[in-house]
């Protein structure tokens, strides 16, 4: 790919394609370099609560309108993934794809975060067969069955409340007494019938051979079997910045180092979303990122052309 794009843009979720919008606004060609699906992980979100003006549209629907902003203001959209940066000081960088290259004027990486993984045997080997990390994703799987969620923060409550209307029995297994999520998350989630909270209680195995059958969850000293066909982890969500190492700073945690002008410690890079080392990760946080680092892109090029 010989083009070469003002502003090239890792990740296609909800803070990479706000970026997009600000650059084409400003009249700057702009490509997103996106692997997986469009739209990253506000997809896993069947109800969006807390975004301003938007209480009640799903993560889907929400997604598929800023893709339509996108194309429409004349985005491209580059369906490869991103394995590290070439020349970042210089003034055209070169993203190295699985399958060729792009070139970019300045780069913003928007490549979000991982789910964390249980760290138990055979999560792996039987990811597909009772054990996920999207209960929006697969929830339908497990209609009329026993489930477990494992986690405490808004995630795992969210992911409870939705299977519940799915499953039959759904388990909230956290690690310890107290919960994360909100208060009012954790009421709706107490008025449930066929919620049962397990807390605290350490997931510690998984039973099963060509399915989850059980997990082995560990309180104290005891540990007890639960039967469940479907595990779902929501136990928060960790860095994916390895590619990136030798190209910008990050911080012990792995998160790109940039404070609230998303600038990296190179010039014409810049982060937004959750790859950026910050308190809050929010979906208002990650489009705010990507207006941010769309504005310093734009000026970082206008500087360039004054040259
Ligand atoms: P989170 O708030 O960081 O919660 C992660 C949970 O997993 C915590 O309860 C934590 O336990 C537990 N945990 C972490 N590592 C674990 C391990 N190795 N084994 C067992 N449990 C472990 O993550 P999140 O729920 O994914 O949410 C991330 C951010 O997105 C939060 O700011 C959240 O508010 C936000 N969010 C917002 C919405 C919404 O409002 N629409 C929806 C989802 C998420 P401890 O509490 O013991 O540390």
């Amino acid at each position: 790919m010989s083009k070469v794009f003002d502003i090239l843009i890792i990740g296609g979720g909800v803070a990479g394609m706000t970026a997009a919008i600000y650059g084409l606004r400003a009249k700057k060609s702009v490509a997103s370099i996106e692997a997986g699906a469009v739209g990253g992980q506000i997809l896993a979100t069947g109800r969006i609560e807390n975004y301003p003006g938007m209480a009640g549209v799903s993560g889907r629907e929400l997604v598929e309108k800023l893709k339509e902003q996108v194309i429409n203001l004349g985005g491209e959209f580059i369906d490869d993934r991103a394995e590290g940066i070439r020349g970042a000081r210089k003034d055209v960088k070169t993203v190295v794809l699985s399958d060729g290259e792009a070139k970019g004027r300045t780069v913003i990486i928007a490549n979000g975060s991982t789910e964390r993984k249980l760290g138990v045997a055979r999560e792996e080997e039987l990811l597909g067969r009772g054990v996920s990390y999207c209960a929006t994703c697969d929830g339908a799987f497990y209609r009329g069955k026993k489930v477990a969620v494992n986690g405490g923060g808004n995630s795992a409550v969210y992911s409870a409340l939705y299977l519940s209307e799915i499953a039959e029995k759904v388990y909230l297994v956290h690690r310890r007494a107290e919960f994360r999520a909100e208060k009012g998350l954790m009421e709706r989630v107490r008025e449930t019938k066929n919620i049962e909270i397990v807390a605290p209680g350490e997931v510690v195995g998984l039973v099963g051979e060509e399915q989850v059958e059980r997990i082995r969850v560990k309180t104290g000293a005891e540990v007890r079997e639960i039967e469940v066909e479907g595990v779902f982890v929501a136990i928060g969500r960790e860095a994916k910045n390895e590619a990136f190492l030798s190209v910008v700073e990050l911080d012990k945690d792995g998160y790109i180092k940039a404070g609230e002008d998303c600038k990296t410690s190179t010039p014409g890079i810049f982060c937004a979303g959750d790859t950026r080392a910050k308190s809050v990760r929010q979906l208002v946080t990650a489009t705010a990122d990507g207006a941010v680092a769309a504005t310093g892109a734009v000026e970082y090029l206008n500087l360039l052309e004054t040259r």
